[in-house]
């Protein structure tokens, strides 16, 4: 039996409490307000890289910041992902503007944010980027929990539980 982790490492589960601003300082995302703890699960690709590189080494309790380029985060916006669609694919009643947002589905039925990007006659370009690619995140940690992974945590690359995955 080996001592359990105090450190963020490799094979360990951790909790955070995070908030992720933009470069202008806007909140985009956070759960520290009544929300559980994001569990994951260190080195199975659970959360972007390069936040998970920031918290590598600390404790819980540690309050981390994290600026998290593009190449770390969510990439950099592709002109391949950008795609021409006719207007007919959208509901008709619908005045389309640049900048909308709609959710698409994958042939196996994932969905996937879709930004209309361009309108012309009954040719709409529609961006399948990620909202936040392109962008430095800015991201303020707090650390909540670190504990030994279980066996089968493990085995499916994502912590259970609180804040985990559930089947
Ligand atoms: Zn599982």
């Amino acid at each position: 039996m080996s001592a359990a982790p105090t450190t963020v490492q490799s094979g360990v589960v951790v909790g955070i409490y995070y908030t992720l601003r933009d470069a202008q300082g806007n909140e985009i995302d956070s759960n520290k307000k009544g929300g559980k703890p994001l569990a994951f699960l260190v080195g199975a690709g659970n959360i972007l890289p390069g936040l998970e590189k920031a918290l590598i080494g600390k404790s819980k309790g540690d309050v981390v910041k994290a600026e998290v380029p593009p190449a770390e985060g969510y990439g950099e916006p592709k002109d391949e992902l950008l795609e021409a669609v006719p207007r007919s694919a959208f509901p008709p009643d619908i005045d389309l503007k640049p900048g909308m947002q709609f959710q698409g589905n994958t042939q196996d039925g994932r969905a996937f944010p879709v930004k209309v990007a361009k309108v012309e006659g009954d040719q709409v370009t529609i961006d399948k980027n990620h909202p936040l690619a392109g962008q430095t995140l800015f991201f303020e940690v707090t650390i909540s929990g670190v504990r030994a992974a279980t066996a089968e945590e493990t085995q499916h690359g994502h912590p259970h539980g609180p804040g985990g995955h559930h089947h």
